[in-house]
């Protein structure tokens, strides 16, 4: 079990852009042949605006990520204490603690991203898609990337979190955020089993409304747990699936989109 741990850590760096690679051609042959949505496909050009960020953004993580790896660990050693990873906590429920705490983690960082102005400015780049697909799942900012990767790397350090918990949540994240984006069709009594343990398309959608209410609720990443405990769930989009409009209402008729006015975004007014 150690020395698998230790290869998925040795190849995380360029697996996990293979992996989902995978992940993303099949769940987009799944959304061809069976799309939850018919009307809208957005903009043109957005896949390719989506598939270009992504590549910036890997470019960037690639340059940045020992940087940011060293000052967390640095900042983790600074606090002089083991936090979770050094409790008397059995093997497994330790690790399964520290997953949870990541996710929850991201849950507060994704509120954060939409209550703080300067995390706004970057993640509205992510909203700004008027389609929700897979490809929208790495539709981010490259500075949103690098950004939320080291307060998630920091506060983890800070906290304790056992290196496996991190790995175990990174992979789990990599599948999960594209099957949550995916614009396929799940059988609504699969769906409200799923989403009692996982945060399923349908759930996520809600939160890519332009309306305000919609878009300030269903924050959750992979477990929808945390959006029941404060009071941000939100079940279905007022106007249903089909009908309901994705995007940010104050952006939806400046188009098109392009790359280059996807980066410049964040630097832009706010509304
Ligand atoms: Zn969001």
């Amino acid at each position: 079990m150690a020395q698998f741990i230790q290869a998925v850590m040795d190849h995380f760096e360029w697996g996990q852009y293979v992996l989902f690679s995978v992940v993303l051609g099949i769940l987009a042959l799944t959304e061809h042949f069976w799309p939850r949505r018919t009307a809208g496909k957005g903009h043109k050009g957005r896949i390719r605006v989506n598939l270009l960020l992504y590549g910036l953004a890997g470019l960037l993580m690639w340059w940045v990520a020992e940087p940011v790896q060293t000052a967390a660990v640095r900042l983790g050693a600074s606090l002089e204490w083991s936090g979770l990873a050094g409790s008397a906590l059995p093997g497994v429920p330790k690790i399964v603690i520290g997953v949870l705490l990541v996710d929850a983690i991201q849950y507060l960082l994704h509120r954060a991203s939409h209550a703080i102005p300067l995390l706004w400015r970057m993640h509205q780049v992510h909203h700004a898609d008027t389609a929700f697909d897979v490809t929208t799942s790495v539709r981010h900012h490259p500075l949103e990337v690098v950004a939320l990767a080291a307060l998630t790397l920091m506060l983890c350090a800070a906290l304790g979190m056992p290196l496996v918990s991190l790995l175990f949540y990174a992979v789990l994240q990599l599948v999960h955020t594209a099957f949550c984006h995916a614009n396929v069709e799940i059988p609504l009594h699969w769906d409200r089993r799923l989403r009692r343990v996982m945060v399923t398309p349908d759930m996520h959608r809600v939160h890519h409304s332009e309306r305000m209410d919609e878009g300030n609720s269903n924050f959750a990443m992979v477990f929808p747990w945390w959006d029941h405990l404060m009071g941000t769930y939100c079940a279905q989009p007022a106007l249903g699936h089909e009908d309901m409009v994705l995007g940010l209402a104050h952006d939806n008729d400046a188009r098109p989109d392009g790359f280059l006015r996807a980066l410049s975004q964040p630097f832009g007014k706010l509304p």
